[in-house]
């Protein structure tokens, strides 16, 4: 990554921890712009900040977080090799649903991120997070783990972690759904490392 996309990332972050574009910015303590490799190949994408995100300013840090750093690992990818942040930069009170407005108020700060971190693949956690990347009628129940190319970018909804915490069949198709992440991840490599060598655009392994 060149350093000044390093810079531009920064500097998104600092404008997102000063928002105050919506209410959240109202009864936020911290605002998660995200973290990770800045030239990660894989994004993972989920909902809002809970409570241990809102004070610690981290994505995905408390029981959810734990499980996907798990879920990560179960396939050979640490945390640290990935980006992972949100549709929504600020907690919603009480962890309601983030509303229309607020993931709209929002949606720039994430359509950066991707154009600075041109990741091949972004995983989307639970049902807000495909909706707003992938298609606004997408059923998580029926469209979990199907991979759909969308400007260049392979996007792979996944169940949210927090529902397999409620729900502990959903561990199992979570983890049949890494496994199939892992081959997508190899192929889009495999085939971005062949157009390189072909002459093709390419673009980084990370
Ligand atoms: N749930 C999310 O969607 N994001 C986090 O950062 C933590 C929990």
């Amino acid at each position: 990554m060149a350093s000044s996309n390093a810079a531009a990332v920064e500097d998104l972050h600092d404008q997102i921890r000063r928002c105050r574009r919506c209410q959240l910015s109202r009864s936020r303590t911290k605002a998660v712009p995200g973290e990770g490799s800045l030239e990660a190949s894989v994004m993972f994408v989920g909902e809002a900040p809970g409570g241990d995100e809102d004070r610690q300013g981290r994505p995905f840090i408390g029981p959810a977080g734990r499980l996907l750093t798990n879920l990560l690992r179960t396939i050979g990818i640490d945390r640290k090799d990935v980006f992972i942040t949100n549709i929504v930069k600020c907690r919603p009170p009480d962890n309601r649903d983030p509303l229309p407005e607020e993931i709209e108020a929002c949606n720039e700060y994430l359509l950066t991120q991707i154009a600075l971190i041109t990741p091949k693949v972004i995983c989307t956690l639970g049902r807000f997070a495909g909706q707003t990347l992938v298609d606004p009628k997408l059923a998580i129940s029926r469209d979990h783990g199907k991979a759909t190319r969308l400007s260049g970018i392979l996007y792979v909804p996944l169940y949210h972690p927090a529902a397999a915490l409620h729900q502990a069949r959903l561990i199992d198709t979570l983890e049949s759904d890494m496994r199939r992440l892992k081959t997508i991840l190899h192929q889009e490599l495999a085939d971005s490392a062949g157009s390189r060598g072909a002459g093709g655009r390419g673009s980084r392994d990370g």
